[in-house]
Formats: C-alpha cells, sequence, structure tokens
C-alpha cells in the first residue's frame, strides 16, 4: 500500500491514521474496504459521525438527485429550497413532537464552530462571561470552545495564550459514587464569596464522548437544570456526539426530561458525514443582530439536502429509536461479560453508557491501545477515550446490521482475550 507520501506530507497532528494505517477506498453501511480490498467493520464511524452508516442509499440519492438538477451548492445564508426544506422538517419531525420549540442558528459547519457559537450566545444574551464546565468535558479547540474543554493535552497547545471566561466543576461521579457533585455547584453559586462568577450558561454533554463514555445520571441532569433555573443561568447541552439518536433519542436530554436553552448538533446531523452544525436556541435568546457572527459557510446546502433526507427517513415514528435501544442492549451486554472476564484475569474493568454510545474501561491507555491494535489486526475499527484513553469505545453506525454487529463483537472478545488470555 502506498503510504510515502501520506506520511511525508501530512502535518504530524493527523491522528486517526495513526491507530489505522491503511489507504481506504470505499464504504459501505458499517464496512470500510482499503486499497487491498480487505474490509473492515466500523465501530467508530466518524467518532460518531455516521450514525446512518457509509453512504446509506437514501441520503445518498437525495445529494445525486439534487445534484443532477443544479441544486444551489453554496448560497451564503441567502435563502435556499434546500435550506427551507431542512427547517420544515426539523420543526415537522424533531421539533414538535417533543414539544421543543427553537429558534435555528447556523454557524460553520464544525462542531467547534457550534459551541463557539452558543457560547457566544450565551454572553451575549446575559452580559456575563463566565462558562461552567465540567471535568472530562470536550467541547473543541478553537479558543473559546477550548476554555470549556478538560484535557491537557489540547490546553497546552495555545502557544501559552490562557484560555479564559470557563470554570471546572466535578462531573457527575467525578468525586466517587456517594457524592453529589452538584451540592458543590449550588454551594458555590450561592456564596457571594465562593470567587466563581456567576456563570452566563453551564455548558454540559449528557454523556460525555472524548472524556470517556460518562453518562451524567438522569436525577443530576435534572437537579442541574433546576440550578441553572434558580440562578437565571443558561443550560447549554452539547450534543454534538451524543446527538442524532447515539443514546437511543434524537436528543440525549430526553431521557432526563429536560428542556435545554441551547443545544449544539454536528457529526451526524447532515446524515451523509458532510460537514454541518447547527445551534438551537429558546426564541427569546436570538439576540443576535444582524450578521454579528458571520463567516462564509454557514449553512451547507448539501448538507441540509441529507439531514432532511435523515430525518424523513430515520425519524418519522419511533421504529429507529426502538431499535437503536435494542442494539444498545447487546452491546452492552457484550462488554458486561469482557469487564468480568478481564476482571477475573486480574484487570479491573467495567462497562457504562447509554443506547449505543458504550465503553469498556479498561483502566489505563495502554491496555486499551492493545485491545484496539489487536482488534484492527483482526478486522475492526475502534478507538479509545477518556483522560487516559484507557476507555474502549463503541459508537457503531446505528444502523449497523445485527450480523456486523455481532462479528464486530465477537472480533473485540476475541481480540481481548488473545491480548490478556
Ligand atoms: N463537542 C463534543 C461533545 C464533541 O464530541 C466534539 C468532537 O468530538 C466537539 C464538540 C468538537 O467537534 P469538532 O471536532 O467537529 O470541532
Amino acid at each position: 500500500m502506498q503510504t510515502q507520501i501520506l506520511e511525508r506530507m501530512e502535518s504530524e497532528v493527523r491522528t486517526y491514521s495513526r491507530s489505522f494505517p491503511v489507504v481506504f477506498t470505499e464504504a459501505k453501511g458499517a464496512r470500510l474496504t482499503d486499497e487491498e480490498g480487505r474490509q473492515y467493520i466500523d465501530f467508530l464511524a466518524g467518532a460518531g459521525t455516521l450514525n446512518y452508516g457509509h453512504n446509506h442509499p437514501k441520503l445518498k440519492q437525495a445529494l445525486i438527485d439534487y445534484m443532477a438538477g443544479d441544486g444551489i451548492i453554496h448560497g451564503l445564508d441567502m435563502w435556499t429550497r434546500a435550506k427551507r426544506e431542512y427547517l420544515e422538517a426539523l420543526e415537522e419531525l424533531i421539533l414538535k413532537p417533543r414539544g421543543l420549540n427553537y429558534k435555528v442558528h447556523l454557524p460553520g459547519p464544525t462542531g467547534t464552530n457550534a459551541v463557539e457559537a452558543a457560547i457566544r450566545l450565551a454572553r451575549v444574551a446575559t452580559g456575563r462571561h463566565n462558562i461552567v464546565t465540567f471535568t472530562n468535558g470536550f467541547h473543541g479547540v478553537t479558543m473559546g470552545a477550548l476554555a470549556t474543554t478538560g484535557n491537557r493535552k489540547f490546553r497546552e497547545a495555545t502557544g501559552g495564550i490562557p484560555t479564559q471566561g470557563a470554570s471546572f466543576m466535578p462531573f457527575d461521579g467525578y468525586l466517587g459514587e456517594h457524592a453529589d457533585t452538584l451540592d458543590y455547584l449550588e454551594k458555590l453559586l450561592g456564596d457571594n464569596s465562593s470567587g466563581l462568577d456567576i456563570p452566563a450558561a453551564v455548558i454540559v454533554e449528557t454523556v460525555q464522548g472524548e472524556g470517556g463514555i460518562n453518562p451524567a445520571g438522569i436525577e443530576w441532569l435534572q437537579r442541574l437544570e433546576k440550578i441553572c433555573h434558580a440562578h437565571q443561568i443558561l443550560l447549554i447541552v452539547d450534543d454534538i456526539q451524543a446527538g442524532c439518536g447515539r443514546t437511543g433519542k434524537f436528543f440525549s436530554f430526553e431521557h432526563a426530561g429536560i428542556t435545554p436553552d441551547i443545544v449544539t448538533n454536528s457529526k451526524s446531523l447532515s446524515g451523509l458525514g458532510l460537514p454541518f452544525a447547527h445551534v438551537l436556541m429558546r426564541p427569546e435568546l436570538d439576540k443576535w443582530k444582524p450578521g454579528q457572527y458571520n463567516g462564509t459557510f454557514r449553512g451547507f446546502n448539501l448538507a441540509f439536502t441529507t439531514a432532511t433526507a435523515a430525518m424523513r427517513h430515520f425519524w418519522s415514528d419511533d421504529t429507529f429509536e426502538r431499535d437503536v435501544q435494542r442494539k444498545g442492549r447487546i452491546v452492552e451486554e457484550r462488554f458486561q461479560q469482557l469487564a468480568e472476564w478481564l476482571t477475573a484475569q486480574g484487570i479491573p474493568a467495567s462497562e457504562r453508557g447509554r443506547g449505543l454510545m458504550r465503553g469498556l474501561d479498561v483502566g489505563s491507555g495502554e491496555h486499551a491501545d492493545k485491545i484496539t491494535a489487536e482488534a484492527f489486526a483482526q478486522g475492526l475499527i475502534i478507538e479509545t477515550s477518556g483522560h487516559d484513553g484507557q476507555v474502549v469505545k463503541c459508537l457503531c453506525p446505528l444502523t449497523i446490521s445485527d450480523e456486523d454487529l455481532l462479528e464486530g463483537l465477537d472480533i473485540l472478545d476475541a481480540s481481548t482475550k488473545k491480548v490478556f488470555g
């Protein structure tokens, strides 16, 4: 396989090609093919960007039809039919059935663009600057979003410029099983001498993805919402990784029955892997002046088209979400068995997650890397997350067939047993 030019010219900053050093050529559903014709089952799925799999035929066809009809591809943020159809589907199929009323801000197409816009909006709408964020949170790597991201590796890469405007609080479970970390937040907010500037917003992932597949408890999330209301603090749910069905509901916060003031989505929003993000906000918060937050690529018409097709195909009723929850239980059971087996070998391990966002914590990045490297050798693409990369994470396409899902789980099982048996 020819990799010389790739290794020579691409910056050292590259990441995933180090774990999976082959040249991929094609992909369909939950399978990727490399240049030598070898197939891999994909449990990474663009780190949560391919919830509907690679090249889903309905989404692909919508894109082909749109392009064949010379549909507008770029139009700055001008009105297009594709944008109108996207907003219609979002309102009719996603927001209204969930009793949600949000306006839509279309920022640049990446997750960090959406987080930057959400944070800025919270500041503009409240006149306050501080943002409360949580340990192990990951919200992106541009300066504003980075200030709310915990991981030192990213925080150290600013050339010495300090990140500003965020205060870290312990996430659910951070201080052990028996501590409710919100006691601490509530105490600081209620104490004029605590040193915590009353924040414009709290930003939270309901299941931390990059931080190690850490699900916040349902009651913890409900209490967080109550605390925010009591102190007139906006609640931002960053649903960039956990949204679009990953946890078994379109929005991950639906499990807790809470209504965030602001929501960010990206990754699987376009459905086909095209870059796309939006920020949803309560209408009263829309304090932007025209053009106050701009950018050339705001709303990508090809992504509107595939996102509309995805909403119409998958989210017209609850069949899809029930199927995701069913598959989530299969992965949960298998991860549980693997955790027990590892623990019996003297490697304390545990399983956690929500829906099809699941992690197997094997205690150290070294252990996890051995497992994922062996899995790759056996034809499974699977990555790690967490502060030390200690969690093997399953982010397989939600559309994966039972056959591929079981084959992938069998490979993970065999790889773990080969490495540690
Ligand atoms: N927020 C969350 C929860 C994420 O998981 C990510 C990426 O993994 C981001 C924000 C940043 O998204 P992007 O990498 O598209 O900038």
